[in-house]
């Protein structure tokens, strides 16, 4: 699984799906870069996101809010006060961590140590192979997802000053050492505020502090009415946003899983009150059938339903996925309650409410917010979609299976040689597509080695123009994951590129 992360990484880099920020000054921590695929790939996830919310539903609108914002802002939403990760420092190497992540590592290690108990029986057991059974009865699986839930319910989903010294205290009974030097002399617990401060105004002195945006969330939330009255918008209705957020995180590690400088797709469905959980169900489930629908494999998410909450929620659900490091958290759900609109509505005396004609009532909307981190999606999608693959003649190819509808470039356009006028029928081909899809030429190489090419950079399809077309119109149709080739006609590409890349 270490390797397959390393692979994902450096194929990131080598075809320019992702580049450290200012490489050529050695980078900045946790902060990326998206080359000429990334760029395509992360604006495909994007709308993909943004079709299936705001497109397919009629009751939600779109909204690009600042990232600057006035900075009563946060006192309201608690991010002054409450915005905090638990920081430990180990004294010998100096290296400084966050208390949780430490933690949360450990249990998934006993986690990945069960399930290769599963993967040993299943290999060995085949077909007659029952894993619920084999759960239930195996002692030392048992024992080790046992142990992993009661650590897991210890640490808690949100840390409140008390429970510092607890997960100090979990950290040395666990014997968790650094994970760089094996030291296990740590500080205690320090909460660490993770918004980025920044100035508005030219001279010190006039200057007002400010803070980038920490979530997009708030910005929702500050528009309530204007979306609401403008848009003339009843309950229950959504506004769906995407765009940067901040935070200055701790641990800075995992590629672009955590990064100081990421984006989040966030929608906030206002609902009456009493019905949120009704909403907070049923966005669970369209969520969920948002991932299945991409086909990165039903067995690579799983939900964790928060015990303990955040103050402004009353029920939580991460969506995790199965990174190459283990199940994380992709996308959270959660019931968020009144609580941001009533702050809002304390901090700046404006009403921010809703005159229900069915019920005759005014009321404080309560709300239900998805929210992914594109970063994240984009991780999940390319860890999930390179393989390796053994070929019949015993050779081996990379390929990216990206889902085709999210590819960077839906067909690459070949010559077959660079001379008889093949480059110029390809050249004309292009100029046809490219008005509906994205396309490339590519003509350096042998056709072999511009496939396989193209099948690690992700390109669904290959069309190749040979001599034949010349006489008859038609060229070779290849399709990256099967590697079969048609003939087609020239006129009918745009149809099966259309029924190979869309829903
Ligand atoms: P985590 O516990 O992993 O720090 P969180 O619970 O703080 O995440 P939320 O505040 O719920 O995350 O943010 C919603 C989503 O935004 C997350 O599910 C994640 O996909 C994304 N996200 C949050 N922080 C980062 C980050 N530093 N880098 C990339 N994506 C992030």
């Amino acid at each position: 699984q270490e390797d397959l992360f390393k692979n994902v990484i450096s194929h990131a880099k080598e075809y320019g799906y992702i580049f450290a920020s200012s490489e050529i000054y050695d980078g900045l921590s946790a902060v990326y870069d998206y080359g000429q695929n990334g760029a395509e790939l992360k604006k495909n996830i994007r709308e993909y996101w943004w079709r299936s919310m705001v497109q397919l539903h009629q009751e939600i609108v779109g909204l690009d809010a600042s990232i600057l914002m006035h900075p009563e802002t946060w006192k309201a939403s608690g991010h002054v006060d409450a915005f905090n990760d638990p920081l430990i420092d180990n004294k010998d190497s100096k290296k400084r961590y966050r208390a949780d992540v430490l933690v949360e590592d450990y249990a998934e290690k006993l986690n990945q140590k069960a399930q290769k108990e599963i993967d040993k029986a299943k290999k060995r057991f085949g077909d007659s192979f029952d894993e619920e059974q084999f759960v239930a009865t195996n002692e030392r699986v048992q024992r080790y997802l046992g142990e992993r839930k009661a650590i897991l319910e210890r640490l808690g989903d949100s840390l409140t000053k008390e429970d510092l010294k607890d997960v100090k205290n979990l950290i040395e009974e666990l014997g968790i050492a650094d994970p760089e030097t094996g030291s296990k002399n740590w500080t205690d617990v320090r909460q660490f505020n993770l918004m980025f401060g920044t100035k508005l105004g030219a001279s010190s002195d006039t200057a007002s502090n400010l803070y980038l945006r920490p979530e997009t969330a708030q910005g929702i939330f500050v528009n309530f009415s204007n979306v609401q009255k403008t848009g003339r918008m009843k309950i229950p209705f959504g506004i769906a946003q995407t765009g940067k957020a901040f935070r200055n995180e701790i641990v800075a590690r995992q590629f672009i899983f955590r990064m100081r400088e990421f984006e989040q797709m966030e929608m906030q469905y206002f609902v009456r009150p009493g019905e949120e959980l009704k909403w907070y169900e049923h966005w669970k489930e369209v969520r969920h059938k948002w991932h299945l629908s991409l086909g990165l494999g039903e067995e690579n998410y799983r939900f964790h339903d928060h015990d303990k909450l955040a103050h402004y929620a009353n029920a939580a659900a991460d969506i995790e996925f199965n990174f190459p490091f283990g199940f994380k958290e992709l996308e959270g759900i959660h019931s968020r309650t009144d609580f941001d609109l009533k702050a809002h509505e304390e901090h700046s005396g404006r009403k921010l409410r809703f005159y229900d004609p069915e019920l005759k009532e005014n009321y404080v909307p309560y709300v239900i917010e998805t929210s992914i981190g594109l970063d994240r999606m984009f991780l999940a999608v390319l860890s999930a979609s390179l393989k390796e693959e053994e070929l019949e003649d015993g050779s081996s190819r990379t390929v990216l299976k990206l889902p085709a509808i999210l590819a960077p470039y839906k067909a690459a356009v070949l010559p077959l040689v660079k001379k008889d006028g093949l480059p110029e029928v390809a050249q004309e081909i292009i100029e046809d597509l490219k008005w509906d899809f994205n396309v490339q030429y590519d003509e350096k190489d042998a056709i072999g080695r511009r496939y396989r090419r193209q099948d690690a950079a992700g390109t669904p399809l290959c069309i190749t123009v040979d001599h034949d077309t010349l006489e008859d119109r038609t060229v070779t149709v290849r399709f990256r994951d099967t590697m079969e080739q048609k003939r087609v006609p020239i006129s009918e590409l745009s149809s099966v590129i259309d029924a190979e890349v869309n829903f």
